[in-house]
């Protein structure tokens, strides 16, 4: 499932790419594949990344209420049709400002269960994060409580579609889907991920304003006091700020969005990674 955010559309490739290679070999599936590829069509329509005219976050009134409002019956029904599937995969797909490397992200307290899955599913890093850091009222969380496995999935940048990511995560999906005996057609290799335990996370903040141009590719392995990139001052013609990585590691987020202010985030390394 995807597009509980609106302006996120990796996702809809993702879709498209596993319904076309599911088809191709109608004969090898040994399950049920339910795709819902826009939780949030107003949003998708709207160019809008919450619920447009409500100024809400989708993913922040789970798991619904089904006396409640509108969209809290809508979420409500929504989770019940999805509770019970062997797997579910939510994908986002960051927003307009951050690329992200492929990733899981997994709340501590499911990593047992999901870790194994997350592993199979062919992105380049698991972060799973402290229990006291987990939104409670994500579509996620909600599955994962009531049984239902859930991997939550960022990756790429959005208003975008990253053809590559979309093409790994869908060899992930059939990997995952054979792994689970529901799949008997063609899967690729899949990469192992870095899991996030015992790694530091280093963010990356700007200290002025200004417009971001990176320097490095996400993805890249980065030593300590590498240029990362340069924050311009377009009316000077001065580098307001060279900005150079705190600590050795993987770039796995990165600015795209240019403009920005005293304390945006800039990128993300992971730390700790032996070569
Ligand atoms: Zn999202």
């Amino acid at each position: 499932m995807t597009g509980t955010h609106g302006d996120e559309l990796e996702g809809q490739f993702v879709c498209y790419e596993l319904l076309r290679r599911l088809k191709a070999e109608p004969g090898q599936l040994r399950g049920i594949v339910d795709v819902y590829p826009a939780l949030n069509p107003l949003g998708i329509d709207s160019i809008t990344r919450g619920i447009p005219m409500f100024d809400l976050d989708m993913n922040r009134i789970f798991p619904g209420n089904e006396k409640g409002a509108m969209m809290e019956s809508l979420v409500y029904h929504l989770t019940e049709d999805l509770k019970g599937a062997d797997l579910c995969v939510d994908i986002h797909a960051s927003n307009i400002f951050l690329m992200e490397l492929p990733q899981v992200r997994i709340n501590e307290m499911t990593a047992e269960t999901l870790v194994p899955l997350a592993e199979k599913i062919n992105v380049d890093l698991v972060w799973i994060h402290a229990n006291s850091t987990v939104l409670e009222s994500t579509l996620a969380y909600s599955l994962n409580q009531a049984g239902t496995p859930t991997l939550v999935v960022e990756m790429g940048v959005g208003m975008r579609i990253t053809r590559e990511y979309g093409y790994r995560l869908v060899d992930g999906i059939l990997n995952v889907m054979r792994e689970l005996g529901l799949w008997e057609g063609g899967t690729a290799a899949v990469r192992e991920p870095v899991i996030s335990t015992d790694r530091a996370v280093s963010y990356l903040n700007a200290d002025k304003a200004g417009i971001y141009v990176p320097q490095v590719q996400i993805g890249e392995q980065v030593k300590e006091g590498t240029l990362l990139g340069e924050i311009l001052n377009p009316l000077t013609g001065d580098v307001e700020q060279a900005v150079t990585a705190p600590a050795e590691g993987l770039l796995f987020t990165r600015r795209e969005y240019p403009v920005v202010y005293s304390g945006s985030l800039l990128g993300r390394i992971l730390g700790g990674i032996e070569k």
